[in-house]
This record gives structure tokens, sequence and C-alpha cells, in this order.
């Protein structure tokens, strides 16, 4: 078991003071006599403990900010979601290909925001302007929020936020385990609670600091025993060497586990293992003795975002994803829904 995020230096924004959840969290931390630094703005953070990269690196995934958001704009967020409603930004975990490694830079600290009135507002628009549809909201696009929603609770008021809108729906997905005191938040059924899984060497050797398969596993069922439609996120899908054991096994411990209604209402997203040159540069110096195979040889090149080209498996190698984990989606959760294969 991964025992929950505890950060071990805070640093408050002025403004963070002015909300309730800004106060009650710097009252909390002082309690708990964890340092706590001001600073105008997270731009302004230079002095992180440690004495060369590596050291930073680790402190500043231990370093929690509590800002406010200011840019009420959301991110879409295709094809999970329509917008990404931003609580949080970063993680302590340690996957060593996460996305995170090159969005944030040379600042992988985790902040979370603490205006989430404000936040809420801003989602209530989205909604009221494409209303009668529904608008979904991705709440994990630049975090694993659950990972740190037992110190802020945010997460949980904006489940039962969305829980009394017309409009709206939340999803969000994580890889840990700590989800007991969402368990009784009133979602009325339009939160998807998604897990990301794994097979068990993908884990081992990719995923220090987070929850193993079992725990994230356990932590579904009972998700799916508090009435949440639940979800799974195969991702990153990466081909090892016995990897079609691997994920056979996956799937059949989670068949094995989950209660039979909990497999009516359930659906499934494949994101195969893809990469940049400039994440690989990232990976590289966080991780320098990662086992990840990021050989731009042995792979697909194929344009991405802001023109920054991603490499990704070939296409039989897709082919064969496709057709095995979508085989074994197909005859053990026959009533599952596959909603894509990216
Ligand atoms: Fe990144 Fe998710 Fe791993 Fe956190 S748990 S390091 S957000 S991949």
């Amino acid at each position: 078991m991964v025992k929950p995020f505890e950060p071990k230096l805070i640093y408050v924004e002025p403004r963070a003071l002015e909300y309730p959840l800004g106060k009650e969290l710097v009252e909390k931390f002082d309690k708990q006599g964890i340092e706590i630094r001001e600073t105008t703005s997270h731009n302004h953070i230079r002095n992180l403990p440690g004495d060369n990269h590596f050291q930073k690196y680790r402190n500043a995934k231990s370093t929690l900010v509590i800002g406010i958001r200011k840019t009420l704009t959301f991110d879409t967020s295709k094809p999970s979601a329509e917008y990404a409603i931003p609580f949080a930004t970063g993680c302590m975990g340690h996957c060593h290909y996460c996305y995170l490694q090159t969005t944030m830079g040379s600042k992988p600290y985790i902040r979370t925001y603490v205006n989430t009135e404000e936040i809420f507002d801003a989602a209530e628009e989205y909604m009221q302007k494409r209303a009668p549809e529904i608008t979904r909201f991705e709440a994990s696009c630049t975090s694993d929020i659950v990972g740190i929603d037992h110190l802020t609770h945010s997460l949980k008021r904006a489940i039962e936020f969305f829980g009394k809108s017309d409009y709206g729906k939340l999803r969000f997905v994580t890889k840990f385990e700590h989800v007991d005191h969402l368990l009784d938040a009133e979602h009325n059924r339009r939160t998807r609670f998604r897990f990301s899984i794994n097979d068990d060497y993908v884990i081992k050797y990719f995923e220090p600091g987070t929850s193993r398969l079992q725990e994230r596993i356990k932590a579904a069922v009972k998700v799916a025993e508090a009435g949440y439609p639940l979800g799974f996120i195969v991702a990153p899908i990466y081909l090892h060497e016995g990897w079609e054991e691997g994920y056979l096994e996956m799937f059949e411990t989670l068949k094995d586990a989950l209660p039979a209604f909990a497999k009516k209402d359930l659906t499934f997203e494949m994101i195969q293992h893809r990469f940049t040159k400039p994440a690989k540069r990232v990976i590289q110096e966080n991780y320098p003795m990662t086992k990840l195979e990021l050989d731009e040889s042995k792979r697909k090149w194929k344009w991405g975002r802001y023109g920054i080209g991603k490499y990704i498996y070939q296409d039989d190698e897709q082919q064969a994803i496709k057709n095995t984990l979508g085989g074994y989606i197909e005859s053990y959760f026959p009533e599952a829904t596959l909603e894509y294969f990216t």
C-alpha cells in the first residue's frame, strides 16, 4: 500500500488566504509542523531544497503550493471530455513516462487552487452555453487529482457540484487508492470515476510512488459499491516481452474482482505508449536508469499537437494491441463500452 501524500514543504500565495480553503489548509499544515513559506507567485519559487537537479526534482514533487487559479478559460480535453477543469497541477507520483514531465518543465511541484467557487462558476458558464447538450469536464488533465484530494477535498466538492447540475458531468482518472473520503459524496451518478491500470510489469518498472494494481482494483470495487459509474483507462499500453500474458492477467484479475453489477455500466479507454523528443530528453534526465524503450527508429512518427511529432507504435503493432486487448475486453466484459483506442 502506498501512503497518502504528505507534503514536506508548503508555499502559499498571499491571495490564497482570502479564500476559506486557503486559510483552512495553511492552519492545518501549520499545526502539523510542516514548513510554510510565502511566495508572491509560484513563478518566483527558485530556492527549492537540493544540491542538484535530481534532488531538486524529487523535493519539488513533495512540495505543495497553495494558490489561486487565475486563468478561468478551460482547455479542451478531447477525446474523453469537452473541457479540462483545473483544480490542481502536478503530481507526487514518479511515472517515468508521465506527460507532466514536459508540460511542467522546471516546475514539477504540486499546486492546488483554492478559488474553487470561481472555477465552478466558470464551469457553469460553459454548461449554459452548450445546454441542453451535456458538457463533460475532465478533472485530471494536469494532475492526479485523487492523489491529493484527501488534503483539500476540492474534488469531493466538485463531485457534489456536478451531482446537482443539470447539464454537466465530471470525470477523472487516478492511479491512487485513497478514495475513502469520496465514497459518501452525493454524486448522483454524474461523475465517472476511472482508474488507470496497467500490467504488473509496467507498474513495477515505470510507475513508482503510485498504488499497485491490486490496490487500485480494491479501490475501484469500493467506488462501484458507492454507486459511481466506473471506468478504466489502460494506459500507456506498452509492448514488452510477454505483454499479451501480462495484460491477460490484468484483465483476469479485474474480472474476478469486480461485482457483476459494476460490469454493466463500465467504460474502457485504451491509450498506446507514445513519446516526443522533448519528453525523451526530460525522462532521461529525471529517470536516468529507466528501462523505458524510447528508440525513435522502432516507432511510427505522427504529427502531434503544437507541431511536435510523437512516436507511436507501428501500424501492425497497433493492430495487435487493438485485437488482443480489445478481445480480452470483449470476452471478459461483454457489456462494457470501449470508448476509444488512441
Ligand atoms: Fe503522472 Fe499520473 Fe503518474 Fe502522477 S500518477 S506521475 S499524473 S502518470
